[in-house]
């Protein structure tokens, strides 16, 4: 059977001649290991599956530009945002966090904001989420808190008593739950929100002066959300929901884009702040670092093939362009490590060489070699070792960023956890939700709450009751909680609470 002008071949080259029947001894067999086509077939079958991110499994993509729409030289050196009207190729990730490859798009889960900047310094990315906040503040409780977003080891299924017990031992969570559990934590889609970059990052400018900064991607869309039982229903309509909705909106030509804004804080601002300005559970208050605009990005191509294109993806926010260096926040910090290491697991050490993930506007001239699928020529003849004689390319000292000053003992120091952890939770809920945000707020609450034991509620209430004693007293209204209780619990100590809230 041949109807078309080209001819299957091996995954070496080489013509077959029929790809319906394998080779056997007699027309009922057995199979002959002779049939390498088959037996090849079969193997590079066996290995189609790579390792799932551990967390961002579930995501799409697509490619667009990044513009700069005002002038921030005075800030960064950073080429691709030099000059006003200056367009950059971008390629975009949007992703659930908690839930497997397959696991529906409208779970209330906080969603990826990946983004990765093909400059002409090399690649840039940042890679943020649709909160301005995260849950935890030290890397070192990551592993942990995934955990309990995952599934129980032992049942194998989601757990209400893992995923409470953590947060409420956690109260540095309050500000970031208390987004989930608003209709923020179920976009309808990825177009209609917002992405952060969370954390704060170093902008220096030509003169290696240094600020720090904190990017917010606003959409142009507007924020859609889908209420808790509106995102229920769509989870058995239609699992793909925000994929499908991506997808068709680029291709009939249905651009989404998002404006850029920063906050700049000046070092000096930062040493003095009432909030830790490194801390990723508090967001920098806009009145007193006031937004400005940045530039515009747009999403307008989809991927040909998406195992290629979206699933081989790496983006680490350790790939920092000269004029954009890290921020002293712990958890970035953690990160700085995390991306580059999950993705050598799940990709092989070379996955810089994928066509995804190489840059496109600058040439890699480095000396790192060998490893498993190298893919281009290896360096060639060029020398492999630094310093060198023979015209290898130098690091250039002139694009170092500015040395900070860093002092104190090397110890494990410990977050003293205050009332200052409670107070912006509480901001978003009285001054920044309407009446029918608070009643969605506590309605998700309850609903999903009501699935823990009555000790881990009780310990989860009594942090809300903190935030806003209204806040805390609906949530427990709703759970049929004794209120005394609530109010006994939230009046001690973390340490206090902990105790009395013991199996
Ligand atoms: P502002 O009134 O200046 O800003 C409020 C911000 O809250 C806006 O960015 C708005 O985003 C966002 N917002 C509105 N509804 C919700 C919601 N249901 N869940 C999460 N965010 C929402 O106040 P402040 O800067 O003083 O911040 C007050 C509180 O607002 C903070 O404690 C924080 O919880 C929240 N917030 C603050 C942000 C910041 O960077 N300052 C960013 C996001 C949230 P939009 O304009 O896109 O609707």
């Amino acid at each position: 059977m041949k109807n078309s002008k080209r001819t299957l071949t091996t995954g070496f080259g080489m013509p077959v001649d029929n790809d319906l029947n394998s080779v056997t001894a007699g027309a009922k067999g057995p199979v002959l290991i002779q049939d390498a086509h088959l037996t090849d077939k079969l193997a590079h079958f066996d290995r189609e599956r790579i390792p799932e991110r551990v967390v961002h499994a579930k995501g799409t993509g697509a490619y667009g530009y990044f513009e700069v729409t005002h002038d921030v030289t005075k800030y960064t050196r950073a080429r691709f945002l030099s000059e006003v009207g200056k367009k950059t190729e971008v390629f975009a990730r949007f992703s659930t966090v908690g839930g497997e490859k397959g696991s529906a798009d409208s779970e209330r889960d906080p969603r990826g904001f990946a983004l990765k900047f093909y400059t002409e310094e090399g690649n840039y990315d940042m890679v943020g989420n649709n909160t301005p906040v995260f849950f935890i503040r030290d890397p070192l409780k990551f592993p942990d808190f995934i955990h309990t977003q995952k599934r129980n080891p032992a049942t194998n299924l989601k757990d209400a008593d893992m995923f409470w017990d953590f947060l409420s031992l956690t109260p540095e969570a309050i500000h970031q739950v208390t987004i989930l559990f608003s209709d923020r934590g179920t976009p309808r889609d990825y177009r209609h929100m917002n992405g952060y970059s969370s954390h704060a990052y170093m902008w220096y400018n030509e003169k290696g002066k240094h600020n720090w900064v904190q990017f917010h991607f606003k959409t142009e869309q507007g924020i859609q959300n889908f209420t808790g039982e509106e995102a229920d229903r769509m989870r058995n309509l239609d699992p793909d929901c925000a994929t499908r909705d991506l997808h068709e909106a680029i291709k009939k030509g249905d651009f989404p884009s998002w404006r850029l804004e920063i906050q700049i804080m000046t070092p000096e601002q930062a040493e003095k702040y009432r909030f830790d300005p490194f801390d990723i559970t508090k967001i920098w208050p806009h009145a007193d670092f006031p937004p400005m605009d940045v530039g515009r990005l747009v999403l307008n191509r989809n991927p040909e093939n998406y195992f290629a294109e979206v699933e081989q993806a790496a983006f680490s926010p350790a790939n920092f362009v000269p004029g954009i260096a890290p921020s002293p926040d712990k958890m970035l910090q953690g990160r700085l490590f995390s991306y580059h290491d999950t993705h050598r697991h799940r990709l092989g050490s070379n996955y810089h060489l994928l066509p995804v993930n190489a840059p496109k506007a600058s040439a890699m001239d480095s000396y790192q070699r060998d490893g498993a699928m190298r893919l281009d020529n290896n360096g060639g003849a060029g020398p492999n070792y630094w310093p060198n004689s023979f015209g290898g390319p130098d690091p250039d000292p002139a694009l170092a960023p500015p040395a900070i000053d860093v002092s104190g003992l090397a110890a494990r120091h410990a977050y003293e956890l205050g009332d200052v952890d409670f107070v912006q939770a509480g901001d978003l809920y009285r001054k920044v939700m309407t009446d029918s945000d608070r009643e969605h707020l506590v309605g998700n609450i309850v609903g999903h709450l009501k699935n823990a034991q009555k000790r881990i509620q009780l310990r989860q209430v009594s942090l809300f009751y903190k935030a806003d004693p209204e806040y805390g007293t609906r949530v427990a209204q709703g759970l049929g909680l004794d209120m005394k209780e609530v109010q006994r619990l939230a009046g001690m100590s973390q340490d206090e609470r902990v105790q009395a809230t013991q199996q």
